[in-house]
């Protein structure tokens, strides 16, 4: 953890062996058979590693797949494509005594302890659970282990009888751990372990985790959403946005300097006391798109701040940018859109539709505008395209006429500065300006 960096434990850990390896993983869930429904691209292409005894943290906004890549590396989700290997060898594919053997080699820490702790089984029963699972040596060895894991957590050897009713949440959680810790694993995945604690619990917990890691030579991937938390305990962090890893690396250099866009929006929503008040702040639109849909070329692009915009235009007022850019994904929800029962009651009837409210759209967004002739013509045009109920002709032509290869490409992992920062945005391959020199004059 990020506490040890003295040069020493430095050069040890460069000369470190790599414990997990991903390779264009997928995880996708398929919904029961429905006609013609899109599978939810969960997890849709990571690749990262993990060396041993270091605490790679595993961030992004709810919903961005960072718990389906947590199941999968545990064998609790089936991965649709890529490569996960533990120690060199595929583990997607493990069945019999190998997967068993995994199965204690690999152990993860949840959210919510309550859920997570069967009410009806004592503490003792609990934690002895995966030693029975596994028969780990004798009965007696076992009752043995558990007094001993009670105490390694901080609890009492009294508490074996107790149920998990009648501990804090806190405690609860370090049950939990206790219990990830039975069968002496070498690699545990913490799903958001301190997030449903209060924060002065929070503090003890995070403690213990560092003190077991340094005690037992563990390696941790430290899913959250709180930044502040993975600053503290990680040492390469990694930044997931709608199935994706945006960016990997150095947490110390990740948060002095972010260098994706993502990061940077994502890091600039942190409240941080300030005394300069200067703080950059990036104010993200609009949700992330449905994972069912995701966007063809950058993950991002859809409210990527600094998108590549098309040479003609890249004078062209930022709000006015803006604004275009929020047409476009107006259009696009509306394409996605179920046309309600009454409007296809009014259509049916040959009356106007609610579509024929893009009009309305048009006004509110570029009616107080001075907006160049051409750029209104387009405008126009696609509105009429979305009028007649063509939502995909009008998404193409605003496509042909202001998309930039962030629509059309999905960006590679480039690799930004020296310590093997991967960074996934089309910006960064020269042609280009730097996402950050971007942000510089969008702030200013
Ligand atoms: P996070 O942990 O980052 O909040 P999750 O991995 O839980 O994200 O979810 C990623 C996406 O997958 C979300 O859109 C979520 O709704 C969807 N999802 C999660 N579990 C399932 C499931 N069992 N079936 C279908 N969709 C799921
Ligand atoms: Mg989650």
């Amino acid at each position: 953890m990020s506490s040890t960096t003295s040069t020493e434990e430095q050069t040890v850990r460069s000369s470190q062996e790599t414990l997990l390896e991903v390779n264009d993983l997928k995880t996708y869930y398929e919904d029961g058979g429905l006609f013609g429904s899109q599978p939810v691209k969960a997890v849709d292409g990571v690749s990262f590693e993990i060396e041993k005894g270091e605490t790679l943290g595993l961030v992004g906004e709810s919903g961005c797949g960072k718990s389906t890549l947590g199941r999968t590396l545990m064998r609790l989700e089936e991965a649709t494509a890529g490569e996960v290997k533990l120690n060199g060898t595929d583990i997607t594919t493990l069945s019999g005594t190998d997967l068993k053997q995994f199965r204690e080699d690999v152990q993860m820490v949840f959210q919510d302890p309550d859920s997570s702790l069967n009410q009806r089984m004592t503490i003792g029963e609990i934690i002895r659970e995966p030693l029975d699972v596994h028969e780990w040596k004798t009965p007696t060895e076992r009752r043995a282990r558990v007094r001993e894991l009670l105490e390694t957590v901080g609890l009492q050897e009294e508490h074996y009888y107790r149920y998990p009713h009648q501990f804090s949440g806190g405690q609860r959680q370090r049950i939990g751990i206790a219990r990830a810790l039975a069968l002496e694993p070498d690699f545990i995945i913490l799903d958001e372990p301190v997030s449903a604690l209060d924060v002065s619990v929070q503090a003890k917990v995070l403690n213990l985790l560092e003190d077991l890691q340094n005690e037992f030579d563990l390696t941790y991937l430290f899913i959250a959403h709180d930044l502040a938390v993975v600053k503290h305990i990680c040492d390469r962090v990694a930044v997931m946005y709608l199935g994706n890893i945006m960016e990997i690396g150095p947490a110390d250099e990740m948060f002095e300097n972010p260098a994706n866009p993502y990061t940077h929006a994502l890091l600039s929503a942190i409240p941080e006391p300030d005394p300069s008040g200067n703080r950059d702040r990036i104010t993200l639109r609009g949700t992330p798109p449905s994972p069912r849909d995701p966007p063809t070329g950058c993950p991002f692009s859809t409210r990527c701040p600094v998108k590549i915009r098309p040479n003609e235009y890249e004078t062209l007022d930022d709000d006015l940018w803006q604004r275009i850019e929020i047409f476009r994904e107006v259009l696009r929800e509306r394409g996605r859109a179920e046309i309600s029962l009454s409007d296809r009651v009014r259509k049916i009837l040959g009356r106007e539709t609610a579509q024929a409210g893009v009009d309305e759209t048009v006004t509110e967004l570029f009616g107080e505008f001075n907006v160049p002739a051409d750029v209104q013509q387009h405008i126009d045009e696609a509105a009429e395209y979305a009028e007649n109920d063509d939502e995909e002709a009008a998404q193409a032509y605003l496509q042909e006429e202001f998309g930039s290869i962030c629509d059309s490409e999905r960006p590679d992992q480039l690799e930004v500065g020296q310590n093997g920062r991967l960074s996934l945005c089309h910006r960064h391959d020269g042609a280009y300006e730097e996402p950050a020199t971007v942000f510089e004059t969008l702030i200013q």
